[in-house]
């Protein structure tokens, strides 16, 4: 066992705080990474608060990993001491459902394993990034390309790739409009790989704040949906929309800026449900789905495509003490455009 620090949650209501975790012994098909940087996402808020349900505390958040292999097992073969490595927001699945063997371990119909607050194989709760090193199975563990630098790399551990993959999937492209809701830290990767995809991209936020620094990140178009013309003008237009979103919002109104055919994709995944008008659907042949990140391989995909097309994400690098601060920052849209712990204020 190897005791590392970590900042920790004590409490659904308490602040995170400086302690110390253990790690397992590193097993025959383990890696042991040091984790350079962590990323702060809106999920570590939802989780620790209760937002998604009770947890068992202390918990230790983070699921956008990124750092450098220090040790390997016996039996790794994909990874070597000295690789930049990420870690995402799961580490584990079944491996025999046929989701698993698709891909997808993120839809492991035995339920995957959550980088923090899941059940582990051996019964411990998994805890995350918000460390100085963690212990993983290195087939959940994915390379960092040459190109990127670290710290904007470890938002693409969530980030990246909870935006690439429903944009990938529902074919966001050259001559498809595609409309991001929110400008939060999913939100703005969704805006450049949208963008880089070649794709028509527009950005839907609260207010129009944050117009330029959309604009510079690669969106065509910005509009404010707290005017109410907004609706009105976009009425039929994307085939595409991705709600980042954290809160509930009132879909009906965003279904209705869908052209035949399209889709709507949520991603943002508040506490409350989310209640559909059928005629905003139905008028139309439109879809409402949801996403969840993306699976290993996709993952990769998606660190290649980032590091083929410059991307990273727009950061603000914070010591540990500033975590608590940072998530007052987040439920207030005041994030430009995640948060990265620099973990070595850990030590
Ligand atoms: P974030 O950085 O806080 O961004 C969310 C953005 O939503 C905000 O910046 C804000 O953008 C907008 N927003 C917030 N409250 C709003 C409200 N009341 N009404 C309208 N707009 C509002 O959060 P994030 O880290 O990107 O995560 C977003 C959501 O995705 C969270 O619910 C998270 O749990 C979820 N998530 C899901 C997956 C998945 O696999 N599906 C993965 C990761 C995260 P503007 O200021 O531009 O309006
Ligand atoms: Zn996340």
């Amino acid at each position: 066992m190897l005791t590392v620090n970590a900042y920790a949650s004590p409490s659904a209501t308490e602040p995170l705080a400086l302690t110390t975790i253990e790690r397992r012994d590193v097993g025959p098909h383990d890696v042991l990474i040091e984790i350079k940087f962590a990323g702060i996402c809106h999920s570590d808020i939802h989780t620790v608060r209760g937002d998604w349900g009770p947890q068992t505390y202390p918990l230790v958040p983070g699921h956008e990993i990124a750092g450098i292999v220090t040790e390997i097992g016996s039996a790794v073969t994909k990874h070597t001491v000295g690789d930049r490595v990420g870690v995402g927001c799961m580490v584990n699945s079944c491996g025999e459902c046929v989701n698993c063997q698709a891909g997808e371990e993120q839809y492991c119909l035995a339920g995957n394993t959550g980088t923090y607050g899941a059940v582990d194989r051996d019964g411990t709760i998994t805890q995350g990034g918000y460390s100085t090193h963690v212990v993983v199975a290195e087939d959940f563990v994915v390379t960092i390309p040459e190109g990127i630098e670290l710290d904007v790399a470890a938002p693409l551990l969530c980030a990246g790739i909870t935006t690439y993959s429903p944009l990938n999937h529902w074919g966001a492209g050259p001559g498809k409009k595609v409309a991001i809701v929110g400008l939060g830290g999913l939100g703005h990767m969704a805006v450049k790989i949208a963008h880089a995809m070649g794709a028509d991209v527009t950005v839907l936020s609260q207010s129009l704040k944050k117009q330029e620094d959309g604009l510079r990140l690669g969106a065509d178009h910005y509009y404010a949906t707290s005017d109410e013309n907004t609706f009105t003008e976009l009425a039929g237009t994307f085939d595409l929309i991705i709600n980042t979103v954290s809160a509930a919002i009132d879909i009906s109104a965003y279904l209705q800026l869908l052209s035949l055919d399209g889709a709507l994709v949520n991603v943002g995944a508040p506490a409350e449900p989310l209640p559909v008008n059928v005629f905003s659907l139905i008028m139309g042949r439109r879809s409402f789905a949801g996403s969840a990140i993306g699976g290993i391989r996709e993952t990769q995909e998606m660190l290649n495509f980032c590091a083929e097309h410059g991307l990273g994400a727009e950061i603000e690098v914070i010591p540990a003490a500033k975590i608590n601060d940072a998530y007052e920052r987040i439920l207030a849209s005041d994030v430009r455009y995640r948060f990265v712990i620099d973990t070595a204020t850990l030590n």
